[in-house]
């Protein structure tokens, strides 16, 4: 899970016990991060999508995010802003990411929030952040923050 790292900066480290403390841990995020690209990587069910929803309700976002989404992105309103949000998990490959409009929405100087992104990590010339989520037990997180 770390693979991918090597170059990167680890600025955060989280253990966490339930999704009670995911607040915590997402304001302590904010209160870190320095670029607006985040990649979230960790298995099927790792958190992602939840922690993702827990920044977007501490960042402001007033649209409904509960609802389940199947959208590869989504945009929320942020007060003057928007905030997008990707889950690349059904792309073939990056070409497909870049016909979807990934390259304006990376640009945009924007939030955005990108699930399963591997398939582009070669391609970003910009800064970037990576969360890893690590499950460690049923209710156990280990959730890493590097910054490159
Ligand atoms: P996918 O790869 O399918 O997109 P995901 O990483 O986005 O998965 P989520 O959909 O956020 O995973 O979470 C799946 C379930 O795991 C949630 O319904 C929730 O019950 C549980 N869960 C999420 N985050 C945590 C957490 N930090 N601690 C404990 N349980 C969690
Ligand atoms: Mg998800």
């Amino acid at each position: 899970m770390s693979h991918g790292t090597e170059n990167m900066t680890s600025i955060r480290n989280y253990k966490t016990n339930g999704l009670t403390e995911l607040p915590r841990v997402a304001s302590d995020l904010l209160t870190a991060l320095e670029h607006k690209i985040i990649l979230f990587r960790g298995e099927l069910g790792a958190g992602k999508t939840t922690l993702i929803k827990e920044l977007l309700t501490q960042l402001g976002v007033t649209d409904d995010t509960s609802s389940p989404s199947y959208a590869i992105i989504n945009n929320y309103k942020c007060r003057d802003s928007v905030i997008y949000h990707m889950d690349l998990y059904r792309l073939n490959d990056a070409q497909e990411a870049f016909a979807l409009g990934l390259e304006d929405m990376l640009y945009s100087g924007n939030y955005c929030f990108i699930e399963w992104p591997e398939l582009i990590i070669p391609y970003l010339s910009e800064s970037y952040h990576l969360i890893d989520i690590i499950m460690i037990g049923h209710e156990e997180r280990k959730v890493q923050l590097y910054s490159s």
